[in-house]
């Protein structure tokens, strides 16, 4: 494959330096091709070049402006098939589910707030005679720093609203994953999105993402990662009063009440256990379980983890592929000791030395899905992120005990609830400390709907207007009659 390279002010080029650093193929660990390895000045000649595009791409009409997101979303869509082998190839997830959840939802972010847009009005409040009108103006050159598990689909997340609300954009992907983020920079290049309104700057996070966060004339910051890099972020930025989103980390509680149809909900409960081998910031990784039917659900539960398939990503009935990287398994497996050590049992899964996947590169990236039992909800395994395909069971004796538990842990991102009561899931939804909560589904995205973390799990909601309100300045203006 082409080396990768940065887009900057309408144009492909290399880090400065010249230095480049690989992309690694998971299932094989393989090099896919070179990325650069850029520094602080690459961010410096991108921000140049958004901040000399920032008055002509904001003086556009948002009418303008819808056109380029549906323009976008129609290329990328075209593409779809492209972006999914792309992503898979980088990330080691199903072709199946980059098809359906990468591609797709890339695609469907354009669409969604160029839709949105349309219907939307801002707000004239009257009273005293004056009329207040509200008017939004970009916020100028705006960073975006994105996450390895969901590449396209959580960078054009930011993409779309940030372009919609008439910004200028220096964005950096993980240095795990840069495939599909060049590939949009190709798209919009292909399609003629003036010089500098889109900056693409590859290379490691310290690096590219910390000379972002510290560039002064980068006015905002919307960042997805782990709460340890948050926290990084949000000591940069906030004493430069820079607008700042942060979607961070989660260790979030599936909670299967006594009255749950067991046979019908687990399917759903495989899925927000495991999906993306677990590295979806939203998967449920605490089951709490009522203690009447604990027995009962343990045994059906492990008999439906152990019906998923794994192995080769590029395998069209391939369900479940690698971790990110090797680096990253064995983190994980760190915490599948950790968690033996803590006194828990691995009922499925396990050290993949112990329990190897059959039929795939012996250096590939492959972990079984891996249920533990016995532990303490207050242990490390139970309250820390892992961001792998690890959960724990845990039975609770009372509703109470059990929102006690959910809410035990430092993260406050999501969490569901399954129940044959929808009143009862509903009345316990409201008691978890979380950003989200699902009734008996998992996943289930409005985009309309307000998306972000409690606690340390992120500060500041996206979607729908919540990202317009993010990517733009409001002035109010009182208009009183002469
Ligand atoms: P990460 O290590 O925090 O990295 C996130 C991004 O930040 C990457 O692009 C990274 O670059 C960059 N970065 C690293 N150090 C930086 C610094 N000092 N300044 C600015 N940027 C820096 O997270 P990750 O391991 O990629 O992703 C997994 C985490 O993301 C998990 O905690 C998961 O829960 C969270 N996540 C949250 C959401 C949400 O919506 N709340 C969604 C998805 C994922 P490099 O990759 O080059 O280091």
């Amino acid at each position: 494959m082409e080396p990768v390279r940065n887009y900057i002010n309408g144009a492909f080029v290399d880090a400065v330096s010249g230095q480049t650093l690989d992309t690694v193929n998971p299932a094989t660990n393989t090099v896919i091709t070179a990325v650069p390895r850029s520094q602080a000045v690459d961010v410096k000649h991108a921000t140049e070049a958004a901040k000399a595009a920032a008055t002509a791409w904001g003086a556009t009409t948002m009418v303008e402006r819808i056109a380029w997101l549906e323009r976008i979303a129609d290329a990328l869509e075209a593409e779809a098939e492209t972006i999914a082998q792309l992503e898979s190839l980088d990330t080691g997830k199903p072709i199946s589910l980059a098809r359906r959840v990468d591609a797709a939802r890339s695609v469907a972010n354009f669409r969604f707030f160029a839709d949105h847009a349309k219907g939307h009005q801002d707000p004239t409040f009257s009273d005293h005679g004056a009329v207040n009108h509200v008017h939004r103006s970009p916020v100028g050159v705006v960073g975006l720093i994105t996450p390895w598990n969901l590449p396209l689909y959580l960078l054009s997340w930011k993409v779309a609203p940030a372009l919609l609300m008439g910004n200028t954009i220096v964005a950096k992907p993980s240095e795990l994953t840069p495939l599909t983020a060049d590939f949009l920079a190709k798209t919009v290049h292909a399609l003629g999105l003036p010089a500098g309104v889109f900056n693409l700057v590859h290379g490691y996070g310290p690096e590219v993402g910390q000379a972002i966060v510290e560039h002064p004339d980068i006015r905002g910051i919307s960042f997805t990662g782990g709460t340890a890099t948050g926290r990084l972020v949000a000591a940069t930025a906030a004493p430069m009063f820079k607008k700042l989103s942060l979607e961070l980390g989660g260790k979030n509680a599936t909670v299967v009440l006594d009255d749950a149809p067991l046979d019908d909900i687990m399917e759903g409960l495989v899925r927000a256990s495991f999906t993306n081998s677990g590295q979806v910031c939203l998967c449920g990784s605490r089951i709490l379980v009522d203690e009447t039917i604990y027995d009962t659900f343990a045994e059906k539960f492990i008999a439906k983890v152990e019906e998923l398939r794994l192995g080769d990503p590029q395998d069209e009935a391939t369900q479940m592929g690698t971790v990110i990287s090797q680096d990253h398994k064995a983190k994980v497996e760190s915490y599948i000791r950790l968690g033996i050590e803590e006194g828990g049992t691995v009922l499925t899964g396990g050290l993949s030395e112990l329990a190897p996947v059959p039929g795939v590169p012996s250096d590939g990236a492959f972990l079984r899905p891996t249920v533990l039992a016995g532990l303490s909800a207050s242990c490390r395994t139970a309250t820390e992120e892992i961001f792998g395909p690890v959960v724990t069971l845990h039975s609770f004796a009372s509703e109470d005990e059990a929102v006690e538990m959910a809410n035990l842990t430092e993260y406050g991102l999501a969490g569901s609830v399954w129940t044959a009561d929808i009143e009862r899931g509903h009345a316990f939804a409201k008691r978890m400390e979380t950003g989200i909560v699902w009734v008996n589904t998992w996943l289930n995205r409005d985009l309309r709907t307000p998306f972000g973390g409690v606690k340390q799990s992120g500060v500041g909601r996206e979607g729908g207007d919540w990202s317009m309100a993010f990517f733009s300045e409001m002035t109010n203006v009182c208009i009183q009659q002469p």
